[in-house]
């Protein structure tokens, strides 16, 4: 049966996510966002943090055997939504922890799991942090999209070589969230893809590695300086001659799908995200339209036009976040090897959201430009990083997509019948090798 109620469970952790985001998130997102210093306006959530660890939606989606919330993919989204609709970059800086640390879930060792996801679980300071370090500076080659490419000189270029039982990293890190910590002095543990093999193309040369706050060699630059999702801070990260054991890497070979697998996993939290934003800018325009009269005798809703906007928002805002609830219903059933569905919700609610918004500053009109009065300006430098952030919606979560669905194997129904598609190596890579009009070579 199709049952999209909540269960009683559930009910409580949105009702718990809204408070919380309601009265102790909302009262430091506007200094946070305005801050001009990202570094500073970072620390000024810190507080916030701090309670939102101690609620336990920092580490709620880690299994409860490590101290973790043991919180489904589907209670993920229902917590999300609540989060990101106060401030998606807030929400950004927890679903930083996830993608740091559920790749150790599903490649790690029993080991490394007990070590690493006990600390994570179990901060007596409530402050930690995890950074998921995969995006590289722009360059020629440079940048991340094309991190399957089967040519070793592309995609990811942070090595790491073996040397006397020990990985040595060189090289820089450009993006990541949460990496710089709080201090700038790192996150409690940054898990870095890294080059393990400089002969190999990205399937078969990429590992993770897990760099612990305070390894010598690892230097952060200034933070960069965003338009939107300004609570999230997005590290510069400098790796010289960083020695790292190899029992802290994992996934050897296999950081390409590592890659895959958390930005797939994340997409139907990122989509929500996205559902949030828009629903907050609905919300607060449907309001406007029910009172104000723009020189009228009658509030603005009553216009046919503005009704049939807001009407086609509220319906897109809908169908977002059942595609969201679908694909995470799906990793529940699939141990998160969502693929398809989890890239379709990051992209398909992304870019409607990113619409949406536009739409409700159309309705409102030219107030909605007010910054001072009207938080609509927000809503839209916030939303118009869902397309692009999280493994962007075109070169990244687009193409594995298309691998999916080019594939010999593929059964076009597998997404309606919910059947389990496994994600391969031989599905990468596509797109990625292009042929220049010999012109422009
Ligand atoms: C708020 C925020 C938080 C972030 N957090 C993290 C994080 O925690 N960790 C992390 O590693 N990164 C993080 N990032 C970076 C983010 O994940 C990016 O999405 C990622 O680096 C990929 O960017 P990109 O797709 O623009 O790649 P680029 O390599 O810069 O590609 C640029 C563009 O080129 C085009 N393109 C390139 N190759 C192809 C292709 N083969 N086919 C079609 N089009 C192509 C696409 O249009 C693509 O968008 C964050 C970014 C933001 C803004």
């Amino acid at each position: 049966m199709i049952d999209f109620s909540l269960t009683p469970e559930q009910r409580i952790l949105q009702k718990v996510a809204r408070e919380y985001a309601e009265d102790i998130l909302k009262p430091v997102v506007r200094a946070a966002d305005a801050e001009p210093d990202p570094q500073k306006g970072f620390q000024l959530i810190k507080p916030a943090y701090e309670k939102v660890y101690e609620l336990g939606f920092a580490t709620g989606f880690l299994p409860k055997k490590y101290g973790g919330g043991g919180l489904s993919n589907i209670d993920v989204l229902i917590a999300a939504e609540e989060i990101a609709a106060v401030d998606p970059g807030f929400g950004c800086v927890l679903l930083a922890n996830g993608l740091a640390l559920m790749p150790l879930v599903w490649y790690g060792s029993e080991e490394q799991k007990k070590k690493w996801l006990t600390e994570a679980c179990n901060s007596s300071t409530k402050d930690y942090l995890a950074g998921w370090l995969v995006s590289e500076p722009a360059g020629s080659p440079g940048g991340t999209a094309n991190f399957d490419h089967p040519n070793p000189k592309a995609g990811i270029q942070v090595t790491a070589d073996l040397k006397n039982g020990e990985y040595v990293i060189n090289g820089r890190k450009y993006w990541p969230s949460s990496a710089a910590g709080w201090d700038m002095k790192g996150a409690d543990v940054n898990t870095v893809v890294v080059r393990t093999d400089r002969t190999k193309g990205g399937s078969g040369a990429l590992s993770c590695v897990l760099v612990p706050r305070g390894t010598p060699g690892v230097t952060y630059e200034p933070c960069i300086d965003k338009m939107g999702q300004r609570l999230n801070q997005n590290a510069d990260i400098h790796f010289k001659d960083v020695r790292i054991p190899v029992e802290n890497a994992f996934a050897v070979g296999n950081g390409d799908l590592a890659i895959s697998k958390a930005f797939t996993w994340s997409g139907p939290v990122a989509g929500i995200a996205a559902v949030a934003t828009a629903r907050s800018a609905y919300e607060y325009v449907l309001k406007w339209a029910k009172e104000y009269t723009a020189g009228g005798m009658d509030p603005i809703i009553y216009h046919q036009n503005v009704g049939y906007m807001l009407t086609d928002v509220a319906m897109r805002l809908e169908a977002c976040r059942y595609l969201s609830y679908k694909a995470g219903y799906y990793a529940d059933l699939y141990d998160c090897e969502n693929h398809s569905l989890g890239a379709m919700a990051k992209i398909y609610c992304g870019e409607v959201a990113t619409q949406c918004v536009y739409d409700c500053m159309r309705v409102m009109g030219v107030n909605s430009y007010d910054r001072r009065s009207h938080p609509m300006e927000k809503f839209m430098r916030d939303v118009l990083c869902f397309p692009i952030y999280d493994a962007g919606n075109m070169g990244m979560q687009r193409r594995k997509i298309w691998g999916v669905l080019a594939h010999p194997s593929f059964n076009p129904r597998a997404f309606m019948d919910n059947e389990k598609i496994t994600f391969t190596k031989e599905m990468e890579g596509i797109g990625s090798v292009v042929t220049r009009p010999t012109a422009h070579v």
